[in-house]
């Protein structure tokens, strides 16, 4: 498959000072040289990224050109509130949106008027009718609140049913893992392009902690490989490059319609996987 075809796409956390957001700017521009098809930019359950989230897509659009998809969750939030930012982003020329449930943040009691992002995509669709592309999260090792892995893939189809053109997914270390859920997926009728979400490994302790929260496996060999390096953090990097530059080929080798990338607001390892899966000629 040519490179024509295929999807890349790179997500951002909305910085907190200034510092982190010219951080950012340089990091983009290094960036926007691979021909990105859009940046997305995550949004803090509840809302509490709210207004960063949008100064962040605006100034990443005004900078690069390329295309932002600011992240929406419904937790927590009232459909009034949704509308709002739905209207806000429409106004500001956004035109793709990462549609998600998000997680209750800790001490937030109120649940809102949505339960799960299927109901956000229908609510997306009712209001704004074809104005976005939604993407939504899948899960190729199961979401870690999911009943069965059947029932996952169940309520990942009514998310496409209500609406989604594409996914991302959460990231994973298995090919395998992702070529068996895209194959369970085309059973159920879901042909909707699902793009595999890659993890670059910049810090073992750091993934380890946050792996174990969202259900994303660490496999055994890459966790014993990595323990093994300590607090020698280039030694983790380099093996980590090598690793996912590994992984990142096998999945388009099988297929993958592309790669986003958690760039954790970093390049470096970004642009070195970059340029081992695409060799000078
Ligand atoms: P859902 O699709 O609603 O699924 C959540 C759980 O409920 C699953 O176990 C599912 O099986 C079950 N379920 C779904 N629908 C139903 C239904 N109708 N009835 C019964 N059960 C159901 N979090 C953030 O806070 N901000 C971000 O910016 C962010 N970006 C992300 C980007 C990507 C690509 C991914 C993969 C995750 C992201 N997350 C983000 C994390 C995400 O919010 C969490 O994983 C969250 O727990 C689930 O969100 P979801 O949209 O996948 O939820």
């Amino acid at each position: 498959m040519s490179d024509n075809q295929l999807t890349f796409s790179f997500e951002f956390f909305p910085p907190k000072t200034q510092e982190g957001m010219d951080k950012l700017i340089k990091v983009q521009g290094e960036l926007t040289g691979l021909n990105p098809e859009f940046y997305s930019v995550t949004f803090g359950a509840g809302g509490t990224t709210r207004e960063r989230t949008l100064d962040t897509v605006l100034k990443l659009k005004q900078t690069s050109g390329v295309e932002c998809a600011p992240h929406l969750s419904c937790i927590g939030s009232s459909k009034e509130s949704l509308l709002e930012i739905l209207q806000t982003y429409r106004e500001n020329g956004i035109s793709r949106l990462v549609a998600l449930r998000g997680d209750m943040p800790s001490g937030m009691r109120e649940p809102g008027e949505f339960s799960y992002a299927n109901e956000l995509v229908s609510f997306i669709r009712e209001q704004s009718g074809d104005h976005f592309h939604i993407e939504v999260a899948a899960y190729p090792e199961f979401h870690p609140q999911a009943k069965s892995a059947m029932d996952d893939l169940k309520n990942f189809k009514r998310k496409i049913d209500a609406g989604a053109n594409s996914a991302i997914t959460q990231y994973f270390y298995n090919p395998d893992a992702y070529i068996r859920f895209v194959e369970s997926c085309q059973e159920l009728g879901i042909n909707a392009p699902i793009v595999p979400g890659i993890m670059p490994i910049n810090n073992y302790v750091q993934l380890a902690r946050f792996s174990d929260a969202c259900g994303a496996e660490i496999p055994r060999w890459l966790r014993k490989r990595l323990e093994s390096y300590g607090d020698d953090l280039d030694s983790i990097r380099a093996y980590g490059i090598d690793v996912v530059s590994h992984l990142c080929q096998q999945l388009l080798e099988a297929g993958a319609p592309g790669l986003h990338f958690y760039t954790m607001n970093q390049s470096a390892a970004v642009l070195a996987i970059w340029n081992n899966i695409h060799p000078e000629p």
